[in-house]
Formats: structure tokens, C-alpha cells, sequence
């Protein structure tokens, strides 16, 4: 990590869990716990309690991000999301690709790409993710995989238009809700590739600049490890963001 250039960013992308509630709940404990934080710090509740814990993190170092858009601003489409209405209510960040949507709700490197436009459109940060599955990480597959993803996710965008905006999460599909986490040198390895890709792809300013996220089973207990790594600005976390207090302790990791 290089904190003079890339400010650290941990994200807590709260899956389908927490009625509203239980959403304002841990958003009230959290903004508490972390009121001097000199990380920037994301929570992505579910659609339902997007709004009303929008209103506890007003004003507070807590960013919104969503788990999920839809790329068109309005329309006839039946439960979609779009990023006018998450930019209504406030939310600075949507989680775009995620495996989790890829896997069961049909996300393609395309379907992210419109997503990831549409998120840009609409000044909302896009954390775009991608990641190998165990079967490709076995075949020697990974770096392939994940110049594919990368590639056709960026397609048609400028340096420029994705400069102030792209947070990249390394999520591979093996670690994730699994409590196997990849070695900090697998890890490593994989954030120099993504850097060095973006920079092949578009240039090296936007090379340095773009946030790269590690998400899978982070964990209180390893998350100093990984995030001392120097190709890693970040974490992406799902089981361990659930309770303010062990996210809380992420979010202090050792610098
Ligand atoms: C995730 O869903 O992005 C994730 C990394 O989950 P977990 O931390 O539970 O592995």
C-alpha cells in the first residue's frame, strides 16, 4: 500500500442480510467507532435500507455504496435499480460484477462493462470486480481470466473518464464466504498483474491512481498482513463486515 498516493478504502458489502433495523443499528455503531478514521470506509447495505442508513451516515466519514445497478436511468424494468435513483438517496459507491452476480443473477463482462458506464455516469464510484474460480486458479488460468474480465469491463472508457472514479477488487471466487483466504504472496502477485495490466491497457497515471482491492475472508486477524502488502490499497469484506465491531477492527487494521 502507498498511502501517499492511493488513500486506503475498506468496504463492507453486506450481501442479503439485515432487515432495516438491523441495518441502522450497525451503521449508528459503526459511524460511533469510527468518527477519526483515516481510511475511507464504504458500506453496502441492501436495497431496502439503503435509504434510511443514508440518513445515519450523512455527514459522517461512512461512504454508501450500493451492491448493484442497473444501467439504464429509467424505464420499464421490472426490479432493477438504477444509478439516478442511488445518486438520489446519496450513495458515492455501487459494487459492479460482483461473483456473487455473475454466479447466480447472469452479470457478463458486457452486462458489467453498461454497468460500470452507467455508475461513471452518475458519479457513483464503481468497485469492479473480478476474480478466478479454483478450477481456472488449478489450470493456470488466472492471469488469463483475469485479463478478460479486465479488458472487456474497461472496453471504451478513456484514462481520463476512469481516473478519479475505479476501485478494482481482486475477489477470487475461492476465498469468498469460505474462510480460505489466497496468500498475501498469491495476493501480491495478482495486484501487481491488475496494475500492470491497467497500465498496458490505458497509461501509468492511471496505473498508480487506481484503488486494488483484496476481497475474500478478510478477516480481522489478517487483514494487517494483507493490507501491508504494496500492491494492495484496500479490502472488500462480506462476512466480517456484518458486525460493527469485529468491521470496526478491520477498519483499524496496523498500518
Ligand atoms: C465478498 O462478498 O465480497 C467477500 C469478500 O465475502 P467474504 O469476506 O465473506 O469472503
Amino acid at each position: 500500500m502507498n498511502p501517499t498516493l492511493r488513500k486506503p478504502l475498506i468496504a463492507g458489502n453486506w450481501k442479503m442480510y439485515k432487515t432495516v433495523r438491523e441495518a441502522v443499528e450497525t451503521a449508528r455503531e459503526l459511524v460511533q467507532f469510527t468518527a477519526a478514521v483515516n481510511v475511507d470506509v464504504m458500506i453496502a447495505p441492501p436495497f431496502t435500507a439503503l435509504a434510511p442508513v443514508a440518513d445515519v451516515v450523512k455527514g459522517t466519514s461512512i461512504a454508501l455504496g450500493a451492491q448493484n445497478l442497473f444501467w439504464k436511468n429509467e424505464g420499464a424494468y421490472t426490479g432493477e435499480i438504477s444509478p439516478v435513483m442511488l445518486s438520489d438517496i446519496g450513495c458515492q459507491y455501487a459494487i459492479i460484477g460482483h461473483s456473487e452476480r455473475r454466479q447466480y443473477f447472469g452479470d457478463t463482462d458486457e452486462s458489467v462493462n453498461a454497468k460500470i458506464r452507467a455508475a461513471l455516469e452518475h458519479q457513483l464510484i464503481p468497485v469492479f470486480c473480478v476474480g478466478e474460480t479454483e478450477t481456472q486458479r488449478e489450470a493456470k488460468e488466472t492471469f488469463s481470466v483475469l485479463d478478460k474480465q479486465v479488458t472487456k469491463g474497461l472496453e471504451g472508457f478513456s484514462s481520463e473518464s476512469l481516473s478519479r472514479l475505479l476501485v478494482i477488487a481482486y475477489e477470487p471466487v475461492w476465498a469468498i464466504g469460505t474462510g480460505k483466504t489466497a496468500t498475501t504472496d498469491q495476493v501480491q502477485e495478482v495486484h501487481a498483474f491488475l496494475r500492470s495490466l491497467v497500465e498496458k491497457r490505458f497509461d501509468n497515471l492511471l496505473a498508480k491512481s487506481v484503488r486494488i482491492l483484496y476481497g475474500g475472508s478478510v478477516k480481522p486477524d489478517n487483514v494487517t498482513e494483507i493490507m501491508n502488502m504494496p500492491d494492495v490499497d484496500g479490502a472488500l469484506v462480506g462476512g466480517a463486515s456484518l458486525s460493527a465491531k469485529v468491521f470496526n477492527s478491520i477498519i483499524h487494521f496496523h498500518h
